[in-house]
């Protein structure tokens, strides 16, 4: 019983759907555990407004772990009960992206999935006949969904799937941002914009990095102590202050952080996040999502050597690298546990939404 989003700006309504069985190179899951991300959120609540269009009705979710239950025809790398993680960024292996080192973005199935469909131009779910679309090809608000076999990370057997959905995006996006794009450095100063899942994450991958300042920014000062978890040294509210932040961080930092991570999604913050940056060498990474926002870059801040990257499911090639990361948490390397601040049973995932757009919860493990 998925819940299923009808139309932008109305809350999700647990439907009775039915989810087809796995055509060619597909693979069906029984998803264990989701999280909700801010892009599903912002999808539904701000679609006109940053995100581009997609159509109604669709389950959301892409954020998700989960069993194989059945593959399709010529699926040779799957079996049921295999323990996976369906990837909204895919992994194909065979295109000249995934041959080369400098990108992770894989294009297989791509302008299919954007659209909510898979890559015979349908959707596998759903209702009454009528046609559910996948968000982002993947729809972990699903007890079942089904994915192509090259947007499926196969994951160790003692991974914990209530723990390891956050690797689906979120923890993965973050932590690559600072490790991958960013590639910060020993000893260096770095600056994190937003304390969400994907900011904390930043944070830890600063900190795993050996930055020697890990300057946490939010306007909700409640997640300042969560950031201490993972690592921030010291943390501002911007709101405190009169001066606009980046002329905060510049003078706190003596002439601008090294690296800045962008992890709210809004383009006035992307600008403060370069904009903080030191000149010469500062380098900003833009883990925010917005699809049709439009950032403000004054041509002299770039002009004086500063870098702008975005990044998108972190730098990692997906099929290959996350099951590395379940890897590394499962030997402590990385932390997962402490992004878990609720858990609610699929029937209330609007409560999951509004815990995380009122900033109450990190990340809340949706059980389904
Ligand atoms: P979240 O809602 O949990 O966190 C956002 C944080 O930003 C909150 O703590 C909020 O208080 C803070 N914030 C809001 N306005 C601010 C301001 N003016 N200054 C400083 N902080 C401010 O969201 P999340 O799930 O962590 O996602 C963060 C962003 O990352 C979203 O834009 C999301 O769409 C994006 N995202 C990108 C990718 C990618 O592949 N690039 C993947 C996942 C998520
Ligand atoms: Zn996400
Ligand atoms: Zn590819």
């Amino acid at each position: 019983l998925p819940a299923v989003a009808w139309e932008s700006g109305k809350p999700l309504s647990i439907e009775d759907v039915e989810v087809a069985p796995p055509k060619v190179h597909e693979v069906r899951i029984k998803v264990v555990a989701a999280g909700v991300c801010h892009t599903d959120w912002e999808y539904l609540y701000e679609a006109e407004k940053g995100m581009k269009f997609r159509p109604f009705p669709l389950v959301l979710g892409h954020e998700g772990a989960g069993i194989v239950e059945s593959v399709g025809p010529e699926v040779t790398t799957f079996s049921p009960g295999d323990k996976v993680i369906p990837l909204f960024l895919p992994q194909c292996g065979e295109c000249e992206r995934c041959e080369s080192a400098k990108t992770n973005h894989c294009r297989k199935n791509w302008a299919n999935t954007q659209v909510g469909v898979l890559a015979d131009g349908t959707s596998r779910i759903s209702y009454q006949g009528q046609q559910v679309y996948q968000f982002l090809g993947v729809s972990a608000f699903s007890q079942y969904t089904v994915v192509p076999h090259t947007s499926l990370a196969k994951i160790r057997s003692d991974a914990p799937l209530d723990k390891v959905f956050l690797l689906g995006c979120g923890v993965s996006t973050g932590y690559g941002a600072a490790v991958n794009t960013a590639k910060v450095e020993k000893n260096s100063t770095c600056a994190v914009f937003g304390l969400g899942a994907v900011g904390l994450a930043a944070v830890m991958g600063c900190q795993v990095a050996g930055a020697k300042r890990i300057i946490g920014v939010d306007i909700n000062p409640d997640k300042f102590a969560k950031a201490a978890v993972f690592g921030a040294t010291e943390c501002v509210n911007p709101k405190d202050h009169t001066m606009p932040i980046q002329e905060v961080l510049v003078k706190m930092t003596d002439g601008g952080v090294d690296y800045a991570v962008e992890c709210v999604g809004s383009p006035s913050i992307m600008t403060a996040a370069f904009e903080s940056t030191k000149d010469s060498c500062g380098s900003c990474v833009i883990a925010g999502w917005t699809e049709t926002g439009v950032m403000n870059v004054k041509v002299e801040k770039i002009l004086m050597g500063r870098t702008l990257r975005g990044t998108y499911f972190g730098g990692w090639k997906s099929v290959e690298d996350v099951p590395k990361l379940v890897n590394d948490y499962m030997k402590q390397k990385l932390k997962l546990d402490e992004f878990i601040t609720h858990s609610l049973p699929l029937d209330q995932i609007n409560v999951a939404f509004d815990l995380l757009r009122t900033g109450k919860s990190i990340r809340t493990v949706i059980s389904l």
